[in-house]
């Protein structure tokens, strides 16, 4: 087959190096992709925006199968559009991917059908937003309800904190993704994600991951968008596990279905284990970035056949093998990341780094220049490793750190401290 992937960061090289690695993959591309992805994949010249270019690329390239990873192509209806010129692709519907589009649209999809998720209201002005703000109290959560890139979400300590968030959301700041808010209540207890396969009706769960969000050791900082991930996640227990899938992801798929729009593609659930059950934060409607990079790692089966399979609606007795590793993942950041930095930074000794044994290194956010690897991101590597133990795959991750040499950037230095102190216990 021949293959076009979607995207450009640390989850798009995953994808790519699985998808590269496939008996059924003949030519692989990637648009717009980045320096590490075109060691597995050919980078194709184009706007991804322009859904007749990607289109009529496919139809010269003779591309079987498109893959999207990041949730703005498809919000904008990319697979829509490729599905309605005769070319399959992976990955939810413009319908289907609000989701993760509209934050509102899911609140009130799990409200409709017995979801637990946060109390909530939806707004489109800001004084009547205020006002439920008041009648409430603090602390509480106001979101803006389209995409954001992670920065539309403000957990006020303050009744004041949360009348700031509604005014900077309307103040237009976000765009259309800002012309409705949601306020919610604040849900204490331990975060939790939860990765399923859909095909439209039937789920498959992948294995467990869970990353970290802010930017410093300690899980301190602003949040950003994900410092560093592993798998398994200790946290997601069986019993967790089977509440998700038939709390949530079953009951949605249901619904989703039942209006004219079944999803199709990875549901990703991110949840809070609170002392009276999961309760839903959000769907996104795509691979995590990092999450991807260590599933990837640990998915022993052809990646291909369960994404056509996704697509096909072919999933019910389709079945994922995963290897018993612990695989874990350590992002590498521009100095100044969530906030400014600067890019173009010379990045050395990846060679070096790769070698160490276990270590496999996707690039998030680089280009090719004069022959150097430069940064061009926030983001920009993902240093992972796999080992029997978790202690053993940081002690590798970051072995492999230690070689590189960027004085441009930064990481955190105790990713999967959690799972570590589990097992320590
Ligand atoms: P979201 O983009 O909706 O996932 O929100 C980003 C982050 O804000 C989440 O990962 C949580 O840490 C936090 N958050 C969102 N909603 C809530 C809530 N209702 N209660 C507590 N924390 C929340």
């Amino acid at each position: 087959m021949n293959i076009l992937l979607i995207g450009s960061g640390g989850r798009e090289h995953a994808l790519a190096w699985k998808i590269a690695a496939s008996p059924l993959t003949d030519r692989l591309w990637c648009a717009p992709g980045n320096a590490g992805i075109a060691q597995e994949a050919e980078i194709a010249a184009l706007d991804v925006e322009n859904h007749a270019a990607v289109i009529a690329f496919c139809r010269e390239n003779k591309v079987d199968f498109v893959v999207v990873g990041p949730e703005a192509p498809m919000v904008a209806g990319l697979v829509d559009d490729l599905e309605a010129a005769g070319i399959r692709a992976f990955g939810p519907s413009r319908q289907a991917a609000r989701l993760e589009g509209s934050k509102g649209f899911t609140k009130d999809l799990c409200r409709d059908n017995g979801i637990p998720t946060a109390a909530y209201e939806r707004f489109s002005a800001a004084e009547p937003a205020k006002a439920y703000v008041r009648a409430q109290g603090a602390p509480i959560v106001v979101k803006a309800d389209g995409l954001a890139a992670g920065k539309g979400v403000v957990v006020a300590e303050t009744v004041a904190e949360a009348e700031a968030a509604i005014d900077m959301i309307f103040g237009g700041s976000f765009g259309a993704a800002g012309a409705e808010v949601v306020v919610e209540e604040f849900l204490t207890g331990e975060e939790v994600s939860f990765f399923a396969l859909c095909d439209g009706e039937n789920a498959i769960p992948l294995a467990s991951a869970q990353d970290h969000k802010r930017v410093f050791d300690g899980d301190k900082g602003p949040n950003t968008g994900g410092m560093g991930a592993y798998s398994p996640a200790p946290v997601m227990t069986e019993a967790l596990a089977r509440s998700a899938m038939d709390d949530f992801v079953l009951p949605t798929l249901r619904a989703m279905k039942a209006m004219g729009s079944p999803f199709k593609g990875v549901l990703f659930a991110g949840m809070m284990a609170t002392d009276s059950g999961l309760k839903l934060i959000e769907y996104n409607v795509r691979f995590g970035d990092p999450e991807c990079q260590v599933l990837m790692l640990r998915l022993k089966s052809d990646l291909v056949p369960a994404l056509m399979a996704a697509r096909d609606g072919q999933l019910k007795s389709f079945d994922l093998r995963w290897s018993d590793d612990v695989a874990l993942t350590v992002v590498m950041a521009s100095n100044g990341y969530p906030g400014s930095y600067e890019k173009g930074s010379v990045i050395e000794g990846l060679d070096e780094a790769a070698a160490v044994e276990g270590v496999e290194i996707f690039h998030a956010g680089t280009a090719a220049r004069d022959g150097a690897i430069v940064a061009t991101g926030g983001r920009v590597l993902n240093v992972c490793a796999t080992a029997p133990t978790v202690a053993e795959a940081r002690h590798r991750a970051y072995a492999a750190v230690d070689r590189i040499r960027w004085p441009g950037g930064f990481c955190r230095r105790d990713i999967a401290w959690r799972a570590l102190a589990r097992d320590e216990a």
